[in-house]
């Protein structure tokens, strides 16, 4: 009868305020109490009343109260109910004098939750030292649950004080970690929709109790066929985290709140949303990492359960992807980036995902900024709610005002117009002042990069990482469909080189269909060339397929993660293998093949006069070289960031390189990520380097840095850095000389 009623005040046509109050008054009287008050939370985080009944009237829009203040900033700061049968006894109680509240001493106060963020908090208060009973605790969620709607629709702005703003609906400016840099305006677009409930209301609460009992029963069987099933990899889904949902499927706390809940009058799918907003808004707070992971665990149980009560109703948002989409996800895989219309994305907010990621590498070949590590971003946003991206600094804005929005757009117009200025250096040769040329090329992965070999006026593809294509795959890809990727590049490529990268996979890059191998270190483990070496008919069938897809063209392959020339050796050996295969069978060969051997594995550096003898060509592949002479996870970010990879180890290391393969007439090439920032590319050319493979978006900025270089007094540089400086001088000093001559970074 309460929740009915109360929609029906909710929605007459009448005053916001005049509404607020009538609710008041109405739960007041339900609720047995005095006294019933609403606290909304205002932008600026300070809790304001916005009715009472009971309470001195004039104390509406007056009374504030900090989060943390009070009984009323307790309950927004721990998102927990509280019934106290003598409030004013409370150490927290704090008295407000024109509120006129000193009359009362039962208390009962319950947050107003929506995607686990407070809203508000609503109060019923009695003269008498009542306890509350935990069917009254519920009942009043329960109507919290209606009020949260009304608050969340933003409708309330139109009585806020002048000057303030509810927070519902407000602006949000939240931090993650940059992960692809470029800047993304537009509108939300959650991967994973939420299930908006609409229907609250229980009709027959009998009804509802079995229609959760049925849904549960049903969410449970199916997590336990997946179980049974025993090829819990297919579906992506890992055995420890269904274990996971196995455990609280049968928890008998999460089941009796569920009941309890719908025992108040609430449907079956409101009373999941209830109780997983309060284990939503209890684990964002958890302190312990552990708790806050589970969090994810319920949400998806919670899905799970929705789907099954609300499912039908359920509109598939992607279908009507907006002009400019956001996507938020808590994590998403490469496939399902690509499912996407890639003319309507802007940008990519996740809760999870690192920066060597797979996502990342796709959303970078795809040029769509992302930020990753945002907390309970998918809890933030409302579909369609406005955001901006920034993939550089890693700032994510939501609802933004009109003056953050419009600094945003002109941020947007001059990197659209720095873009036009590297478009413009297209078609220049990338010479130095001094005559110096160095040959520019891309990283690529799939098709979809194809594009910017033309776009950047690239000089071919330094490094195609072909395991991309392994790893957004729902299954190991055919000998036929390698065979017809690599043509395809090859095609797209027409006169320009093309360095195909065999399988690099193990360690952080994990082929979801093949089976996970335990390892203590995997990036010290089973991965690359030595998986080739182990499983040969893997390396072989693709080598097959590469050799046919570059009939009568010039092929190359180069092996990641060598860490021995007898390691080259027997790889060379499995592709020439090969080659006699189809000669043998008369099938068209290529002109020619070269097979170089990827320098990212600090052992190489000191079997240089071997390996650069052996290969045809060398590529250093900084990202992982820099792991290992450092000791750092490349994808740890409490150490990442630790070394520079400019000082004078990493510069020695890669100067030996140079002289290494020079030495042997090897060309060399670097193909990991520090070639394609300015700085760290002038540096690598100042060392000697001849030719640097980076994404897309790097070739512009590189180039319009070294077509202002001039390589000798470079070279200088750093050849007094290396006798004399000191360990990290380097780096400033590059800057220096930068800032000297001109060199824009
Ligand atoms: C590297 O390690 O620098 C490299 C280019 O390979 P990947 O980043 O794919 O490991
Ligand atoms: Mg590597």
């Amino acid at each position: 009868m309460l929740l009915r009623r109360l929609r029906e005040i909710m929605a007459e046509p009448a005053p916001a305020q005049l509404r607020l109050d009538r609710i008041t008054v109405l739960i007041a009287a339900n609720m047995v109490s005095e006294v019933c008050s609403l606290y909304v939370m205002r932008a600026d985080g300070v809790l304001e009343l916005y009715a009472t009944e009971g309470l001195n009237p004039e104390a509406v829009h007056v009374t504030t109260l900090k989060v943390g203040e009070g009984l009323v900033g307790l309950i927004a700061e721990s998102a927990e109910a509280l019934a106290l049968s003598d409030a004013q006894t409370h150490p927290q109680f704090s008295y407000r004098p024109e509120t006129g509240e000193e009359k009362y001493h039962g208390f009962l106060g319950v947050p107003i939750l929506r995607g686990g963020n407070t809203l508000g908090v609503l109060v019923v208060q009695n003269r008498t030292f009542r306890t509350y009973t935990e069917e009254e605790v519920e009942a009043l969620q329960t109507t919290a649950m209606v009020l949260a709607e009304l608050i969340a629709s933003g409708e309330l702005q139109s009585i806020a004080q002048p000057g303030t703003e509810t927070a519902a609906r407000r602006p949000l400016h939240v931090r993650g970690v940059p992960l692809v840099d470029g800047l993304g305006l537009g509108h939300v677009v959650l991967h994973e929709p939420r299930i908006v409930v609409r229907n609250i209301i229980a009709t027959d609460v009998e009804a509802e109790l079995v229609r959760l009992e049925t849904a549960i029963g049903e969410v449970r069987s199916s997590i336990d066929e997946m179980l049974d099933r025993g090829d819990i990899a297919h579906g992506g889904e890992h055995r420890d985290v269904l274990e996971t949902f196995r455990m609280f499927a049968h928890d008998q706390g999460w089941l009796r709140r569920l009941r309890d809940a719908v025992s108040t009058g609430i449907t079956a799918e409101a009373a999941v949303e209830r109780v997983q907003n309060d284990a939503r808004a209890r684990l964002i707070r958890a302190t312990d990492p552990y708790l806050r992971e589970r969090l994810h665990d319920l949400d998806d149980l919670a899905n799970r359960l929705l789907h099954r009560l609300v499912g039908r109703d359920l509109v598939a948002f992607r279908e009507r992807l907006p002009e400019n989409a956001i996507i938020v996800a808590r994590v998403l895989g490469p496939a399902a980036l690509l499912d996407y219309d890639r003319q309507r994305l802007r940008g990519l907010v996740l809760e999870e995902g690192g920066q060597t990621s797979h996502i990342a590498i796709v959303a970078r070949a795809l040029g769509i900024p992302v930020v990753s590590e945002v907390e309970n971003a998918t809890g933030l946003v409302e579909q369609g709610d406005a955001a901006i991206v920034d993939g550089g600094t890693g700032d994510i804005q939501i609802r933004p005002p009109a003056d953050v929005e419009a600094a945003y757009a002109e941020k947007a117009r001059l990197r659209a117009r720095r873009q036009a200025q590297y478009q413009r250096l297209r078609d220049t040769p990338c010479v130095t002042r001094d005559g110096v040329e160095v040959r520019l090329q891309l990283n690529a992965g799939l098709l979809v990069d194809l594009p910017h070999l033309g776009e950047t006026g690239a000089r071919g593809i330094g490094l195609f990482r072909t395991e991309l294509q392994f790893m957004i795959a729902e299954r190991m890809p055919s000998a036929k469909e390698q065979q017809a990727l690599y043509a395809s590049v090859l095609d797209g490529a027409g006169d320009l080189p093309v360095t195909f990268r065999s399988l690099d996979i193990g360690g952080d890059k994990l082929l979801p269909y093949m089976p996970r191998v335990e390892e203590e270190n995997p990036a010290l483990g089973w991965r690359a060339v030595r998986i080739a070496l182990d499983r040969p008919a893997l390396l072989r069938t693709q080598a097959r397929a590469l050799l046919k897809a570059a009939a009568g063209r010039h092929l190359r392959i180069m092996f990641p993660m060598v860490a021995t020339t007898d390691e080259f050796q027997r790889a060379k050996r499995l592709v020439e293998g090969e080659v006699a295969f189809l000669r043998e069978n008369r099938s068209p060969l290529p002109e020619r093949v070269s097979l170089g051997a990827m320098v990212e594995v600090p052992s190489l550096l000191f079997e240089l006069d071997r390996i650069a003898v052996e290969a045809d060509f060398l590529s250093v592949g900084s990202n992982d070289l820099m792991q290992f002479l450092f000791a750092v996870d490349r994808g740890n970010k409490l150490v990442a960031d630790r070394f520079d990879p400019i000082s004078l180890p990493a510069i020695r290391a890669l100067r030996r390189v140079v002289e290494g393969a020079g030495a042997a007439s090897c060309p060399v090439t670097v193909c990991g990520e520090l070639a394609g920032r300015p700085l760290e590319a002038i540096a690598l050319v100042g060392l000697g380097f001849r030719q640097l493979s980076m994404s897309a978006a790097a070739i512009g900025p590189v180039k319009a840095a070294l077509l202002e270089l001039d390589t000798r007094p470079l070279a200088e540089l750093i050849e007094a850095e290396l006798r004399g400086g000191s360990p990290d001088s380097l780096r400033g000093a590059l800057a220096g000389f930068a800032e000297k001559n001109g060199i824009p970074l």
